[in-house]
């Protein structure tokens, strides 16, 4: 189809704080095509306790862009992103309760029994509904944390001895074992000083639990038997096992939120240096995506009605412009979250996808027409300069807006862009984009019906019966567009 990506592939590693040649640790046999390079890839996945909230699902969307920007450049990826259902405190600094714990807990406040493991089952589905509706492609493996946790204690019992130290709530790591402990983060020294440090005994504010005992006479619901006690992994240890377990020591590229470059990474970077007994930090680059910010508050997990895919698609959203929305940033870059702007990305979707129409069902060919060739190469650089998706979109749609041009040659090009954003152009339909929001109180038919009613009105010239019929859709929430030049009879009128 199109010819090999001639850029290298540049990314910022937050470990040395600077753009990077990507070189794979398994770089393969060149020529042939049996051992192809390899790029592993360990995403830090969801604390199963709630919903995740779009600004989650942000991350997951820059893990799985960059995952399919290292397809493109022609590496056999091996992704792995993991299913946290124990450990996860509610303060990433080791204080707190277990999300899952304290969920369940708030539960059985409430008069509902539900077991831990079907509030984890229920919410892993969730999340998997989510990664599904924005396209994320599925990873090589979900790991789910509990059933690594014998490979965790195997794990703890090689680092006890030289790093760790046992106190009354369990076994704890000494930060000062290690070489550079937290070099990874940024606000280091403040949160050393300021970090919440309940724990009695513990030699330095940033130690942190490697596996916590069950306090005398609690009960957990998910707890298992240890050289420290009954009790359950800590959170950064999970990762450490899980991402060796899956991909080997060292692996290419380990991702997640930035608040994970603070806390958890450092955590993780100083189990593996233990376990390794070297300075390796256990993952080539660490990448981490900014946040997805929102004024409103409704982020939060704890506000009622908080901003999730799905409330997202109630409202009549489809859940692609949110992923529209997301590249239309840099990875990096903080971006603000709002109802227009997520209407400007569904419009932007609408006229992607009606551009790329009419190549819908042609035979790719290969892309050989120099204004193609061009615009492909620019995708490429952009890309490779560390994922930089702004750019890429406007290529994506100056190729779709291409006019008297093979349509065969335009498919290619158009799907080969479209393998690196994700956004189902060639094989979304325009009416695919209108979702009817939840409240919506008249369905598609009857709309139908309505508007071909109005048509029959106004080709009568009866005009009062044509605008009371439109009054009629606006009651029901349903904006009438005459003459839309994307095409749309009516839209749901979401806000
Ligand atoms: P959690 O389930 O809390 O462990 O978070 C899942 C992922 O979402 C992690 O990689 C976090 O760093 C990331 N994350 C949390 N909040 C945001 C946000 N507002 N924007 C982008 N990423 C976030
Ligand atoms: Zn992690």
């Amino acid at each position: 189809m199109t010819e090999a990506p001639a850029f290298p592939l540049k990314l910022f590693n937050s470990l040395t704080r600077s753009l990077e040649i990507f070189e794979p640790v398994h770089p393969g046999v060149p020529g042939d095509p049996a051992r192809p390079p390899e790029a592993r890839v360990y995403s830090c996945g969801p604390t199963v306790y709630n919903y995740p909230h779009i600004g989650n699902m942000r991350a997951y969307v820059f893990a799985d862009t960059l995952g399919r920007t290292l397809s493109y450049k022609g590496y056999k990826l091996t992704h792995v992103i993991n299913i946290t259902d124990v450990g996860h405190l509610t303060d990433d600094a080791d204080a707190g309760e277990d999300k899952l714990e304290k969920a369940a807990a708030e539960r059985a406040r409430k008069g509902e029994k539900t077991a831990i493991w079907d509030i984890a089952k229920h919410y892993t589905e969730a999340y998997w509904a989510d990664v599904k509706a924005l396209n994320i492609r599925q990873p090589a493996h979900w790991s789910i944390a509990t059933d690594y946790v014998p490979a965790m204690i195997a794990f703890a019992k090689t680092i006890a001895d030289k790093h760790c130290y046992e106190l009354e709530g369990g076994l704890y790591f000494d930060t000062t074992t290690v070489a550079h402990y937290g070099s990874l983060a940024r606000s280091v020294v403040d949160e050393g000083e300021s970090r919440i440090d309940p724990v009695d005994g513990k030699r330095h504010p940033a130690d942190f639990a490697i596996w916590r005992k069950t306090p005398a006479g609690e009960t957990r619901q998910m707890e298992w038997d240890s050289p420290w006690g009954r009790g359950a992994p800590g959170w950064h240890l999970e990762c450490s096992v899980m991402s060796e377990a899956l991909l080997g020591f060292p692996f290419d590229i380990h991702t997640g939120g930035i608040d994970h470059r603070e806390i958890h990474h450092p955590n993780e970077i100083a189990q593996n240096q233990a376990h390794s007994c070297s300075t390796d930090s256990g993952a080539r680059m660490w990448m981490h995506n900014n946040f997805l910010v929102d004024r409103s508050g409704k982020m939060s997990k704890s506000s009622g009605e908080f901003l999730r895919v799905q409330l997202l698609i109630d409202k009549g959203y489809h859940p692609l412009a949110y992923r529209l929305m997301c590249l239309q940033a840099h990875y990096r870059s903080e971006l603000e979250f709002s109802w227009d702007g997520l209407g400007a990305a569904l419009t932007r979707l609408k006229r992607l996808v009606m551009a790329a129409a009419p190549v819908r069902d042609e035979e790719p060919t290969e892309a050989t027409d120099r204004r193609l060739t061009d615009l492909l190469a620019k995708f490429d650089a952009a890309m490779s300069d560390d994922l930089n998706t702004p750019v890429a979109l406007t290529l994506l749609e100056e190729a779709a807006a291409m006019k008297k041009i093979d349509a065969g040659q335009k498919a290619a090009a158009l799907a080969a862009m479209d393998a690196v954003l994700g956004l189902d152009l060639l094989t979304t339909a325009r009416a695919d984009l209108r979702v009817r929001p939840k409240t919506a109180a008249i369905g598609e038919d009857e709309i139908e019906a309505t508007l071909a009613r109005r048509k029959d009105a106004r080709a009568a010239k009866d005009f009062a019966a044509s605008d009371a019929l439109r009054d009629e859709l606006i009651a029901a929430g349903v904006e009438v567009m005459d003459g839309d030049p994307l095409g749309w009879d009516w839209q749901p009128d979401a806000n």
